[in-house]
């Protein structure tokens, strides 16, 4: 069976969506996705994070998809990377979540609000892997309502100190460079900062290993402990770090919506292949109805789920290019939580059912789905929850005045 991937690529480059430079680049991440694959399955296996995922991308010069190329990235617009996300994602969201972190949250919001100084500094880096970002918003106590967090900042003779506790923070521990929020100690006001992680003051305070699935993945607490930093680490402007942090979620939501899709493709030629040799009653099992009715629903899942995504991708494409534009802005903030909400929920939902085909198989970490059930899951919780994500659809077609939560 030719992959749905390899259909809808097709497809794009019929509307003309996809230039032969495009197509070569989304065949070279195919590549590395099948040299990747028993690294991924081997790191999963022993719950561990897999080092040689950023180690190959970087060989590959993969890393800095969405960098500008004069900083050594290869510029590709969003729908482009949407597609790469999607190969990625039959990996699994373990390397989606380092690849859309680095990527989607660290890299094109340093280079959106970067000064050419941050840009100069860290891009050429993040864009050959040497340095991995990461972006630091959620604490204990502030994740749904990022205003109550509690780190703070106040200013020092040359530059500003932080004080404060990150929670939750994928490559937290193998990150150079962190997107930092935190709160002005005077006037409550939020600024971002991008901090390297070698300043005193940064610890890595645990390393989050007990989680249900995402093994592949770093996620880490970190701690600041009177970590001074110049002034010149500010991010975007001073007072304005919600808008920084906001900016960042609407590309990394389609980019874990990508993901998504790639789990649903997973699913769907991992559970044909079984329904086509395992034999139960006297016939392959998918030649039993009530199999072949998971397979129809993983197919629509993912089918109904492609154009929430792309629809998405494009229009930030359009948006990157007409950034002062407000009522285009609210349009992607909405097409981003849709395809996001849409994406994450028919994933964990082809997952379950996937795991059901492969019956006690698929219930072993050793079979090609049971990671997909455990890894969908956090999909619908990072970077905004689907309750958050189902608010902001509501609030953006209902109007500002609808807003339940500030
Ligand atoms: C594996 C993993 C990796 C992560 N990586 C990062 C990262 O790299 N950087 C980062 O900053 N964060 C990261 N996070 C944190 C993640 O973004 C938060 O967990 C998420 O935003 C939810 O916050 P919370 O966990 O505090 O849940 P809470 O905000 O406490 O929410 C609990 C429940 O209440 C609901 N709720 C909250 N407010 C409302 C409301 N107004 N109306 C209706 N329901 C509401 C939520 O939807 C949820 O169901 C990660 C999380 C995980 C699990």
């Amino acid at each position: 069976m030719e992959s749905t991937f390899a259909k809808s690529v097709d497809q794009l480059q019929k509307l003309k969506l996809l230039t032969e430079k495009d197509l070569r680049l989304i065949e070279e991440v195919d590549e590395v996705c099948a040299d990747l694959s028993l690294a991924e399955f081997e790191a999963y296996v022993e719950r561990r994070f897999n080092d040689s995922a950023p180690k190959m991308l970087s060989e590959r010069g993969l890393m800095g998809l969405p960098i500008e190329e004069k900083y050594g990235g290869k510029g590709v617009g969003m729908l482009v990377h949407s597609l790469i996300m999607e190969r990625l994602g039959q990996l699994g969201m373990g390397i989606v979540t380092l690849v859309d972190v680095h990527q989607f949250l660290g890299s094109l919001t340093v280079q959106q609000w970067g000064s050419q100084e941050q840009k100069s500094r860290i891009l050429p880096k993040a864009a050959t892997g040497e340095a991995i970002l990461a972006y630091a918003l959620t604490e204990p106590e502030a994740g749904s309502d990022p205003s109550s967090m509690v780190t703070s900042f106040s200013e020092a003779r040359d530059g500003y100190v932080l004080n404060g506790s990150k929670y939750l923070i994928s490559n937290g521990s193998i990150s150079r460079y962190v997107i930092v929020f935190a709160k002005s100690s005077l006037d409550g006001s939020v600024t971002a900062f991008i901090v390297d992680s070698r300043t005193k003051g940064f610890t890595v305070a645990m390393h989050l290993s007990e989680k249900l699935g995402l093994f592949t993945s770093d996620t880490a607490l970190l701690e600041f402990e009177d970590m001074a930093v110049p002034k010149d680490a500010v991010l975007g402007k001073l007072g304005k770090g919600f808008s920084v942090a906001y900016s960042a979620l609407l590309n990394g939501r389609i980019g874990i919506g990508s993901g998504c899709l790639g789990v649903m493709e997973d699913c769907l030629n991992s559970s044909v292949e079984r329904a086509r040799n395992r034999v139960q009653h006297g016939k392959v099992i998918g030649k039993h109805q009530l199999i072949q009715k998971h397979i129809a629903k993983i197919a629509c899942n993912l089918e109904s789920s492609r154009w929430p995504v792309y629809s998405a991708a494009m229009l930030k494409e359009e948006l990157d290019s007409r950034s002062q534009n407000i009522e285009l802005r609210n349009e992607v903030d909405r097409l981003s939580a849709t395809a996001k909400l849409i994406a994450s929920s028919n994933a964990f939902d082809s997952a379950d059912r996937a795991v059901q085909i492969h019956g006690g198989f698929g219930y072993s970490l050793l079979s090609p789905v049971a990671r997909h059930l455990l890894d969908s899951r956090v999909a619908r919780i990072y970077e905004g929850t689907d309750e958050i994500m189902e608010l902001k659809i509501a609030s953006t077609i209902l109007g500002k005045e609808f807003e339940v939560y500030r």
